[in-house]
């Protein structure tokens, strides 16, 4: 799975896997993670791919998440497993795991309190890709 994901993508040295409770939860409910409910989650997130449960250690495992991977992914959330991070730098995949966590528990909250969890405005965003380049 691992090296799946380094043979569709150059620009990624680090790839980090974890069990995430909050994401899976939600996930599992049928909700989406966003990527745009913080400023932190729109720099570093970016891109969220999901998969289907593929069993882990299969080549059907790792043809998924290579699929996802070259759709320019920064986080691929494994259906009833897990997540990958993929970063340019160990810090920065296991920071997205670390916030991928904490976006999930920012919905978890809204959803509990009967919210939808609102968004970045896109014309921040828009100033946030032009400042930084994503
Ligand atoms: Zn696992």
């Amino acid at each position: 799975m691992h090296a799946a994901v380094y043979k569709v993508r150059p620009d990624v040295n680090a790839v980090v896997h974890a069990h995430n409770p909050m994401v899976l939860g939600l996930t599992l409910a049928g909700k989406k993670i966003k990527t745009t409910i913080t400023d932190e989650a729109v720099l570093l997130l970016r891109r969220i791919e999901e998969i289907e449960f593929k069993f882990p250690g299969t080549t059907q495992l790792a043809e998924a998440v290579a699929q996802a991977a070259s759709r320019g992914a920064r986080a691929i959330i494994l259906k009833n497993h897990g997540v990958l991070a993929l970063g340019t730098n160990l810090l920065e995949a296991e920071a997205i795991v670390e916030l991928l966590e904490a976006i999930a528990t920012i919905e978890f909250v809204c959803y509990t309190l009967g919210r939808e969890p609102p968004e970045v405005p896109p014309e921040e965003i828009e100033v946030a890709k032009k400042y930084w380049g994503i």
